[in-house]
Formats: C-alpha cells, sequence, structure tokens
C-alpha cells in the first residue's frame, strides 16, 4: 500500500519545470482566453436575460481578475493561479446563467485542459478545488442552482458523482500527459547539458552558425582562440573572425558556411585562415557539419588553430630541402671526385699492364701482378662509386637503342665461364623461344646488371652451378625476366630486404671473407627501375640465391 503511493506520487509530475519564455507565451494566450470570457460572459448573461447586476457584475469581476493575473509583483505563480481563478469563474458564470444547462458544465473540462498548461500545481489546484466548491458541494447542497434538469435536481448525489468521475479521469489524463512532457523536457535538457559540457571542454573551437552565417554559438575555446568573449562573438558573422580568402576548398568559408555552397566544405578538414579579435592572423584547420532542425539549417565548425603545426611543417620542409641539397653536393662531390681519380688509376693501370709485358723476374712479376689486381680492384670500386653517385644527382642517362637481347646473354656469360670452370663450377644459359630477336634499350648497363649479378652469384658460390635463364614473364605487357641462381652461400631472410641498399652487406663479415663494398646491388636496382623493370631474389641460406630482374622487350620498339 505504502510502495503503491509512493510510486504513484513519484509518476505525478514534478511541475514548475516551464522556462520563462515558453511560461510567458502560455501566460498571454490563456489570458487572451479570458478577456474573451469578460466580453463574452455578459453578453451571454444579457441574452439569457439575467439581471445586469449579475451579469456586469460577472463581466466586472472577471476584467478585474485579468488585470490582476498581468501585475508583475505578484510573481509567476500567483499570475497563473489567478488567471486561473478567473477561466473557473467565468465557467461557473455561464453554467449558473445559463440556469445550469448541461451542456455548459463542459466548459469546466475545457477549462481544466487549458490550465494544465502552465505545467504548474497551484493554478491546476486552484482550478481543481474551485470544480469541487462550485459544481461538486453547490451542486449537491443547492441543486437547482447547477442543473438545469428536473432529473439532476432529483438525484443530486449521483450526478456530482457522475461529474466527479469525469472530471477525475480527465484530471488523470492531464497529469499523465504533463508528466510525460515533462520527462522528454528534463531527458531534453540533460542531452543538451551534455553536449554543451562535451563542447566547453572540446580542445577544438567550437562555433555554430545559422543559415546566414551569424555566429549563434562560441564555446570557450572559441574565446581563448579568438580572444573574442562569447556574448561579443554571438550575433556577428562568422567571416569576421574566418579568412574567406584562403580556404584551401577555393571557396571562401564565410560563403559557404552562410549557406551558399553547402557542401562544399561540409565534413571535410579545410584549411583556412583564423583572425582575432585585434585582427592577428592564423592558420586555422576547421570541418563543417550540417544539422537541420525543423527545416531550419545549423552549422557547427569545429576550428583548429594549426600555427604550431604549420611551423613544425615548414620546419621539416626546409630540414628536407638542406638535407637533399647536402645529399646532391655529396653526390656531386663524389662524382667528381670519382672522376678524377679514374684518369690518373687508368695511367698506373696502364703501365702496370707495360711493366708486366717486359722482361721481369719472378719477384717484380709477382710485385707488379698484385699492383695490376690492387689496381683494377680500385678502378672497379671507382666505377661503382661513380654510378652511384651519378644515379643520386639524377645525371645518368640510359641509352636507348635497340640490341639483340640473346647475343648479349651468350656475350656476357662467356666472359665468367673460364672463372666459373676455375672454381669446378658449372655455367648455363637458357633462352626462352619467345623472347623478340630486337629489344630497345641501354644494352651497355644491361650488361653491367648481368655482370654484377653473374660475379655475385660467382663470388659467393663455392659447389654447384649458376644459371642464367630468359623468358617473357607472363602476364606482364612485354616483359623479359631474367633470373641468376645459384647454389653458395644464401642470404638469410632478415639480410634479403636491405642488400639493395647502398653500403650494405648480407652480414659483417662478407668484406672481410669475400671483398665487396655493397654498391652493386644498389646500383643494379637503381638501373633496374630506370629501365621501367622491377627486380627481386628469393634465397635459402646454403642452398642458394636466385636474383631476378625484368626489362621491357619493347621500351621504345614503336
Ligand atoms: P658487394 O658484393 O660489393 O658486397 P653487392 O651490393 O653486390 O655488394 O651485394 C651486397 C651483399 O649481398 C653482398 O655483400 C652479399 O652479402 C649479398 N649477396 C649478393 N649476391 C649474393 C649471392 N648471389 N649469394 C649470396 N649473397 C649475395
Amino acid at each position: 500500500m505504502h510502495s503503491l503511493l509512493s510510486n504513484l506520487l513519484a509518476a505525478l509530475p514534478k511541475g514548475d519545470a516551464l522556462d520563462e519564455p515558453a511560461w510567458s507565451v502560455r501566460h498571454r494566450g490563456i489570458l487572451s482566453i479570458l478577456w474573451v470570457h469578460v466580453v463574452g460572459v455578459p453578453l451571454y448573461g444579457a441574452y439569457m436575460d439575467a439581471g445586469p447586476s449579475l451579469y456586469l457584475g460577472g463581466g466586472i469581476l472577471l476584467a478585474a481578475i485579468a488585470i490582476a493575473a498581468r501585475l508583475p509583483a505578484v510573481g509567476r505563480r500567483l499570475q497563473a493561479a489567478i488567471a486561473t481563478y478567473g477561466l473557473v469563474t467565468a465557467s461557473a458564470l455561464l453554467v449558473h446563467l445559463s440556469g445550469g444547462r448541461i451542456e455548459l458544465h463542459f466548459h469546466f473540462f475545457v477549462i481544466m485542459s487549458i490550465i494544465v498548461l502552465y505545467q504548474d500545481w497551484l493554478p491546476f489546484l486552484v482550478g481543481l478545488q474551485f470544480v469541487v466548491l462550485d459544481h461538486g458541494v453547490v451542486g449537491t447542497l443547492m441543486p437547482d442552482m447547477v442543473y438545469g434538469h428536473a432529473e439532476g435536481q432529483a438525484h443530486p448525489w449521483t450526478w456530482a458523482l457522475i461529474h466527479g468521475s469525469f472530471i477525475l479521469a480527465q484530471c488523470a489524463a492531464l497529469l499523465y500527459f504533463w508528466r510525460v512532457n515533462e520527462v522528454a523536457r528534463e531527458e531534453a535538457l540533460e542531452s543538451e547539458a551534455r553536449t554543451r559540457m562535451i563542447i566547453e571542454t572540446a580542445l577544438d573551437a567550437v562555433v555554430t552558425t545559422n543559415a546566414s552565417g551569424i555566429i549563434t554559438d562560441w564555446n570557450t575555446q572559441a574565446e581563448l582562440m579568438f580572444d573574442v568573449p562569447r556574448t561579443d562573438a554571438i550575433g556577428q558573422p562568422l567571416a569576421t573572425y574566418l579568412s574567406t580568402a584562403q580556404s584551401s576548398s577555393g571557396a571562401g568559408a564565410g560563403v559557404i558556411l552562410s549557406g551558399l555552397v553547402p557542401g562544399a566544405i561540409l565534413n571535410r578538414r579545410v584549411e583556412s585562415v583564423g583572425r582575432t579579435g585585434s585582427g592577428q592572423e592564423f592558420p586555422v584547420e576547421l570541418a563543417t557539419s550540417c544539422l537541420a532542425i525543423g527545416g531550419t539549417q545549423q552549422f557547427t565548425t569545429f576550428i583548429q588553430n594549426i600555427s604550431e603545426r604549420k611551423q613544425h611543417e615548414d620546419a621539416l620542409c626546409r630540414a628536407k630541402e638542406a638535407a637533399e641539397a647536402a645529399s646532391q653536393a655529396k653526390s656531386q662531390f663524389l662524382a667528381n671526385m670519382s672522376h678524377e681519380i679514374r684518369t690518373p688509376m687508368n695511367g698506373v693501370l696502364g703501365m702496370t699492364e707495360l711493366l708486366l709485358a717486359t722482361q721481369l723476374n719472378e719477384r717484380q712479376r709477382r710485385y707488379a701482378d698484385t699492383a695490376h689486381t690492387s689496381g683494377t680492384n680500385l678502378r672497379h670500386i671507382i666505377n661503382d662509386i661513380l654510378d652511384f653517385s651519378k644515379i643520386e644527382a639524377g645525371r645518368l642517362v640510359l641509352e636507348h637503342i635497340p640490341y639483340d637481347l640473346r647475343l648479349l646473354l651468350a656475350e656476357t656469360s662467356t666472359i665468367f665461364h673460364e672463372q666459373a670452370l676455375k672454381k669446378g663450377l658449372s655455367l648455363t644459359l637458357t633462352i626462352a623461344q619467345d623472347i623478340p630477336v630486337t629489344l630497345h634499350g641501354d644494352p651497355h648497363r644491361l650488361r653491367q646488371i648481368l655482370t654484377n649479378l653473374i660475379s655475385n652469384a660467382l663470388k659467393f658460390t663455392a659447389t654447384g652451378r649458376i644459371a642464367i635463364s630468359a623468358a617473357m614473364e607472363p602476364g606482364s605487357a612485354g616483359q623479359v625476366r631474367i633470373d641468376v641462381s645459384d647454389t653458395g652461400i644464401g642470404i638469410p631472410q632478415d639480410a634479403q630486404g636491405r642488400i639493395f641498399d647502398a653500403f650494405s652487406q648480407a652480414d659483417g663479415s662478407t668484406t672481410r671473407k669475400y671483398g665487396g663494398t655493397g654498391l652493386g646491388l644498389a646500383i643494379v636496382k637503381q638501373l633496374v627501375g630506370m629501365m621501367g623493370g622491377h627486380m627481386g631474389l628469393t634465397s635459402v641460406p646454403g642452398e642458394g640465391s636466385t636474383f631476378w630482374f625484368t626489362v621491357s622487350a619493347y621500351a621504345t620498339a614503336t
């Protein structure tokens, strides 16, 4: 019983929840209805031939009540209660002036429905107690004043009970709707408070504008970012604080936000320029979304000050340019140096060769031989450095001439035959039938690529075979694929990615054991790329490696 009562009480509306603007609109409406009665009730009284003192007195009373219901001094709740009192008095007057016509009893029901619009217990209870007193009590004690028919007058208790039940049912329904309304408003307020809190604590400036680009909301972060208080910003065009000139979409942000070009910058990030209250400009990034509420459009813009990011980007850009310039200078220097060293080196080698052709004793020949081998190695390294730095500096130009790939492959592999034989390795060459007779490109550089791969294969293979093969790459538009495979030491998985980098070798001991600079594959890879092909490798440590690359068969053939 107790819990039923407390549940019932909890289900009742709390009351007095309307905000000032909503309450004022309703109060004005209800007062207008009251003023209709100030005129209507006396007219009805005259029509019903009631005594002038009654209907004029009634009219004057209602007018006085209507005036009192506007007195600011009495406060909002009392004004509502007075207006209610006026309306139920009008109901009572109409019932009494009509001599208790049953149709006019409905007036009370209508008035109760109007009064509940205040959503306040005071006017509601004022109305209800008036109905109980004037209708219930007066109707039961003086039935002829309330019921204009014999039936009602004969059984006033029954009629009071029937009317009372209807009023009760109506009030229950009204209270229910009132409560539903109240809950919906509470939820809306709560959700609004949540949104406001999120907006207020947002790290971005959040600005709301209407369809004409006029600011309607401005959060704390916007106050800080633009140095303009909320009260000053609201009502201003957004274009005052966001430059219309530099939006990356080409159209001005202000123009777009004013709704003229909806969708142009909506829902994507746009860079623009912000302007503080004192006119100082700073780069911003903004994202705008549009919300259409009840047919009116509203734009919410999130604005981020990206000055710091821009500074970083500029610094990075400058650092990158400086690094590129330095790298270019280094490559240039290397290219020049290698070129300069190569000329005397050729002189040294030439002279050593001439020396070797003369009469020498065994010791002298050994010394001269060693000098020649070292010189050749050095020239090889210098050539690699020269090529690499030329490629880096973007100064290596490829030829585009017709050449015979079969011949080129045959010649290149022949050069290595003897070397392979000496190491006890077999060297085979397989060329697929469908390879075109003439290819277009740079045969010298292609030879360089092959030489590099074959000499690596020889260098890193102690037993087994070296196999060179060429075939059309299946599924590609005219690419020839060349494979150089060996049964050598192989390359560990983790090193396979980096051996194409300049100065990189599979492991640190390679130089000591096999020599080399780690430049060969870097050059090969760059050359293959420049020829429009690609390259890769498969390798199993201890079993061997296959290096492959592709070249276009018809690069400039047409
Ligand atoms: P270099 O041979 O002058 O050291 P490269 O760029 O030609 O430079 O090769 C880089 C590294 O890749 C070599 O040092 C070696 O570790 C590895 N490598 C290249 N070819 C082979 C191969 N056929 N078998 C095993 N390792 C290889």
